[in-house]
């Protein structure tokens, strides 16, 4: 499954292979420009500095909150605020709306436009996450070079990696090596008592 927010927050990208190379795609034109074609989100580019830093803050605000639910410590209601502040942003409205067909709707349209618009929407699909969505399944990936926040859908939720072919495989590997010199140690020093 994929959500508006979850999509912004792995903008904070990490090289999964530990080489410790990050890149913040929030400064990347072509990535927010795909983005916003991605969700349908409209907003125009270059993005100026004020929405910039806007949206650097909620996505901090939303990672410690998210950081804190999976470790389970609770939250900073400092980043509950941030983000409260970002749904404030684009206040909106029901309107009735008459069907293609048959009958009638109710949308939600607000008068801002642009990044204030934007930034309240990815606010709003992570509020919207939070109170309908099985939190739980809400996870981190667990190789520390990579912290990819993604989805869950397992029966059990057992997934622990981004992905089984990258992350998922390269601490299989980790894993493997860190087993073999543990058990290299151990020869060595049975090696050692005997002489
Ligand atoms: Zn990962």
């Amino acid at each position: 499954m994929d959500f508006l927010f979850m999509d912004f927050l792995n903008s904070d990208w990490r090289d999964w292979r530990g080489t410790g190379r990050s890149e913040d795609r929030l400064d990347r034109q072509g990535w927010l420009e795909s983005f916003c074609a991605r969700w349908k989100l409209e907003a125009p580019l270059p993005i100026d500095a004020e929405a910039r830093k806007r949206l650097g803050e909620l996505r901090e605000a939303m990672r410690r909150m998210i950081e804190d639910l999976v470790h389970d410590v609770g939250y900073e209601p400092a980043d509950l605020a941030v983000v409260n502040q970002a749904l404030a942003l684009a206040p909106s409205h029901p309107q009735l709306v008459k069907g293609e067909a048959v009958g009638f709707h109710l949308e939600q349209i607000s008068s801002v436009p642009g990044w204030p618009l934007v930034t309240s929407q990815i606010a709003a699909s992570f509020a919207d996450f939070l109170v309908h969505e099985d939190i739980r399944r809400l996870k981190i990936c667990d190789n520390q070079d990579c912290c990819w926040i993604f989805y869950d859908e397992s029966r059990n939720r057992v997934r622990r990696w981004c992905e089984d072919k990258t992350c998922g495989n390269l601490m299989k590997v980790r894993r493997f090596r860190e087993r073999q010199k543990t058990r290299a140690a151990a020869a060595e020093d049975e090696g050692k008592k005997g002489k």
